[in-house]
């Protein structure tokens, strides 16, 4: 089923992020986790893939294979661009087909290095896609805060107009902190010309390490009220799961009251604290 269609007529929506098992680590290692969160009913589950041509993300379509085949709930896979030839997304295409998985979410891919490949943005691999076959639903990223390398908002909200002519269904937002945010940054995406359904990104932050470590690398703005709770909270571990789940609580809820009901969240493989989350929204998101 394409996820684009979940998005017709019904909301909210829940989603879930996870990553496969790392390095050699085996497959099964990722059952624990998904248990618990196919439990919690999410519409999807989406699975990130690395950058570059290496591995090609058999991990990544191993993890989607199963949550279809053994918990019946719809994957998106990650496909990132770069470093990756034409012959190599063909090859990871026809397997996702083979495997009957259908939803993509097309990505540069982070911190490029080397050879670039044959798709240097996300709009190439869209395109690229898009005029190879309609059987996929392809979906993209934006980015409230604005991605890092972009030059302005209008310029990161042109380029993100640019994947969705190239054919991106929906997108799914960078994780962000700041409400007021990101209801300006969707004020300025229908203003730039994006017509299509967007799901927020919300990661919860259950320790320090976990928040320099992440804003190096996407840039996500953190307000005042935030920093001021991690200083206080920031070296005690059992106050920042507190912490964590009720600020994730806080900015769903309030992201529902605005009309932003289709909320992604950002799991990091850790089904308890996802489990908290939906627990404390449950009627909210389910109505
Ligand atoms: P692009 O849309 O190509 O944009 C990258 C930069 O280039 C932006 O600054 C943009 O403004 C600029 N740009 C775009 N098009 C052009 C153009 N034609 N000319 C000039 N400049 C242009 N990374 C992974 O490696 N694996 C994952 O699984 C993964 N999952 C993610 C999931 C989500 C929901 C999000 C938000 C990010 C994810 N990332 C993942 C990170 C992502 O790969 C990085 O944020 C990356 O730096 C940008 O990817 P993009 O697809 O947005 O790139």
């Amino acid at each position: 089923m394409k996820i684009y269609d979940q998005f017709i007529g019904k909301r909210p929506n829940l989603s879930f992020e996870i990553f496969p098992p790392k390095h050699d680590d085996p497959l099964g290692d990722i059952t624990a986790v998904l248990d618990v969160l196919c439990a919690l009913h999410p519409d999807y589950i989406s699975v990130t893939c690395g950058a570059g041509g290496g591995r090609n993300g058999e991990k990544t379509i191993a993890v989607a294979s199963m949550i279809r085949e053994c918990y019946g709930v719809e994957p998106l896979v990650h496909l990132t661009g770069w470093g990756r030839t034409k012959i190599q997304v063909d090859e990871f295409l026809s397997r996702m087909l083979d495997a009957g998985l259908v939803n993509v979410l097309a990505l540069r891919g982070d911190r490029p290095a080397g050879e670039r490949g044959d798709f240097p943005h996300a709009s190439d691999l869209i395109r690229y896609m898009r005029s190879r076959d309609d059987r996929f639903c392809v979906a993209a990223a934006c980015y409230p805060d604005g991605h890092p390398e972009a030059g302005s908002r209008d310029d990161d909200i042109a380029r993100t107009v640019e994947k969705q002519r190239a054919g991106a269904e929906f997108f799914i937002s960078q994780l962000f902190f700041d409400n007021d945010n990101y209801m300006r940054f969707m004020d300025d995406m229908v203003t730039g010309g994006v017509t299509t359904p967007v799901c927020a990104g919300i990661m919860p932050v259950v320790s320090k390490a976990q928040i320099k470590r992440m804003i190096g690398m996407c840039g996500a703005v953190l307000p005042e009220r935030f920093l001021r709770i991690i200083d206080k909270y920031g070296d005690d571990k059992d106050a920042m799961l507190d912490v964590g789940v009720q600020y994730a609580i806080a900015q769903v809820i309030d992201l529902c009251a605005r009309g932003e009901e289709r909320i992604h969240l950002y799991t990091m493989n850790n089904p308890q604290v996802a489990r908290r989350i939906c627990e404390g929204v449950k009627n909210v998101i389910r109505r």
